[in-house]
């Protein structure tokens, strides 16, 4: 199993990331790739990338929420340093890039995260390196854009959009699901429809503990869960969802 998304870097894990990193280990979760979602924690997320060698691996991105905070200059100079990174063999993903309008409302800043999303997708691209897409209440304008652009490698992280799951079939687009599963009735029904082969796993940690700080060992709930969804067994999900995050960002662990 691999934790395809979480965001080590924050905060919420400056005390205790050594035994984070252990209790994952110890449930058997292979891989750990943090997202660098923001050029401010870019030394944290390296610093953490290179401690843990083989164990945790990076993919960055300017998240669409940052967007505003930052000129078009300094996200272009951002996205040089992925390019190094790559070059460095320290980056595996594009991501998580894409477009909220949850969280933004400014039209203007909406334009640019559409930009900043095609800049992201420009990169991957050239990169060959998988895209990881964040969307929020605005789904079909993220959709229309990846129509556009045909590119194949894509995980649509926290994907939650029971109208674009067929969508999402067909065009081979792999999609994560984290703990909000647990709870959420759509979420089920999403999972119900998918195959196997297009579900990773992922936590989002420090984000979705409800209440408490959540952390990727707490990826084996999501395994049961989808396990009693598909009615297979537990280590069936382990086991394939595991081997398509390694195979979807190329892992040799
Ligand atoms: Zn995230």
């Amino acid at each position: 199993m691999i934790d395809v998304h979480c965001h080590l870097e924050q905060k919420d894990f400056a005390k205790d990331l050594d035994s984070a990193i252990e209790r994952a280990r110890k449930v058997g979760i292979k891989a750990l790739i943090t997202c660098c979602a923001n050029p401010k924690d870019f030394e944290r997320s390296l610093e953490i990338a290179e401690k843990y060698k083989n164990y945790v691996f990076l993919t960055g991105s300017v998240h669409p929420i940052h967007v505003p905070e930052f000129t078009d200059e300094e996200i272009s100079e951002f996205l040089e340093k992925l390019k190094d990174l790559k070059k460095r063999k320290m980056l595996i993903g594009i991501g998580e890039t894409g477009l909220d309008y949850y969280w933004v409302k400014d039209e203007r800043q909406r334009e640019r995260q559409k930009q900043v999303f095609l800049l992201h997708i420009e990169l991957a691209k050239k990169l060959k390196l998988p895209l990881i897409v964040h969307s929020r209440e605005s789904n079909s304008d993220t959709a229309k854009i990846l129509e556009t652009v045909g590119y194949e490698k894509v995980l649509w992280h926290f994907f939650g959009d029971k109208s674009l799951t067929e969508w999402l079939i067909e065009n081979g687009y792999k999609a994560s699901f984290n703990t909000l599963l647990l709870k959420s009735k759509t979420h089920k029904k999403i999972v119900k429809k998918l195959p196997l082969e297009q579900i990773l796993l992922e936590t989002d940690a420090p984000w979705l503990g409800f209440g408490k700080r959540n952390e990727p060992s707490a990826i084996v709930k999501v395994a049961e869960r989808i396990g009693e969804i598909k009615k297979l067994s537990f280590e069936e999900v382990w086991q394939v969802c595991g081997e398509n995050a390694k195979k979807f960002f190329g892992l040799k662990i």
